[in-house]
């Protein structure tokens, strides 16, 4: 078994980039999706295709996930023909999906059972870091485990950092969460607001941006909810998990989420008129129908 093999499961928007990153850092891939063509665009890289997770993980000293939700990652690491029915003792798990920091536990829990180290190592950035290679990777589990592995996060991120032990990872990304979602929202409202005035969004987002409302969240979604550009990205249905996931927590360490809550139920309705998989700038669709006013459009 090289040392430089990995297993990859989950090649969705941010999976594939970050599979081709590390192919392109010299590492050789054993892929797995439940979507059949994504495993085919990526062996047509240079992947070797599985069949199952538990494949992809038999032929590596690593494997690592991107999964949508906590079900996701238990089902494709816990479950039948799941990560730890390959893989083999000694080798280590790197959870990257977004999950409840409980589930986290549960699944580096079982991993510890069966001798396989365990990470959980979400991400921020979205596809476009993905892509550079440039996301902020957010890391929980044992330091030593941490340090062996930490090169290779480095091919995915330009900021790796341990945040403290199994689920801490998770955590920090419900807080990054909570900002962004809060962030998104106040830019919705911000420019529905200046449109309804009769301003033009385009010159109130130049006009603020290099001021105190400047933001990584102004400059990505600004544009796009003035331009009606709601491709994901990042989905209505995965900030909507997010912000249930931070909920939950809140819930568990009696800590109230009074904006978070209102934006999830947002997020929720948003789905429920079908933009489900639209780019979670959609917010802007929300405050726009409750305004009777759409942000004018480029
Ligand atoms: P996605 O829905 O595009 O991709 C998820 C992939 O997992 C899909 O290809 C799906 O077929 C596959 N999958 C689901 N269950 C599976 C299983 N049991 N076995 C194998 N494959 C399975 O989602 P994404 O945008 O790539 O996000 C992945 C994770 O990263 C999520 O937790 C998300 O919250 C997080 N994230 C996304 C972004 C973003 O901007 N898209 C940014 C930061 C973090």
């Amino acid at each position: 078994m090289s040392s430089k093999a990995i297993g990859f499961v989950g090649l969705g928007i941010m999976g594939k980039p970050m599979a081709r990153n590390l192919m392109k850092a010299g590492y050789s891939l054993t892929v797995y999706d439940v979507v059949a063509s994504s495993v085919e665009e990526i062996a047509t890289d240079g992947a070797v295709p599985a069949s199952s997770s538990a494949e992809a993980a038999e032929k590596a000293p690593v494997v690592i996930t991107m999964l949508p939700d906590s079900a996701d990652s238990e089902a494709a690491i816990l479950g039948p023909g799941g990560v730890l029915e390959g893989a083999s003792e000694g080798s280590v798990v790197i959870d990257m999906s977004s999950i409840a920091p409980g589930s986290s536990q549960k699944i580096a829990a079982a991993c510890e059972t069966a001798g396989v180290d365990f990470l959980d190592a979400p991400v921020s950035g979205g596809e476009p870091k993905a892509v550079d290679g440039t996301l902020a990777i957010m890391v929980g589990g044992r330091k030593e485990v941490f340090d062996r592995h930490a090169d290779i996060l480095d091919k995915m991120g330009s900021s790796v950092v341990l945040c403290g032990g199994y689920g801490a990872g998770n955590t920090t990304k419900l807080a990054n969460q909570i900002i962004v979602a809060a962030n998104i929202e106040a830019v919705a409202e911000a420019l529905v607001l200046a449109t309804k005035a009769g301003l033009d969004p385009n010159v109130v987002y130049e006009a603020i941006r290099g001021g105190l409302a400047g933001s990584t969240v102004l400059d990505a979604k600004a544009p796009m909810m003035i331009a009606g550009n709601f491709k994901p990205g990042f989905r209505v249905r995965l900030h909507q998990k997010d912000l249930h996931n931070a909920l939950l927590t809140g819930k568990e360490l009696g800590v109230p989420l009074p904006v978070t809550s209102m934006v999830q139920q947002m997020l929720g309705a948003l789905m429920n008129s079908g933009k489900a998989d639209s780019d979670h700038s959609a917010i802007a669709n929300f405050i726009e129908g409750m305004a009777g006013a759409a942000i004018s459009r480029d």
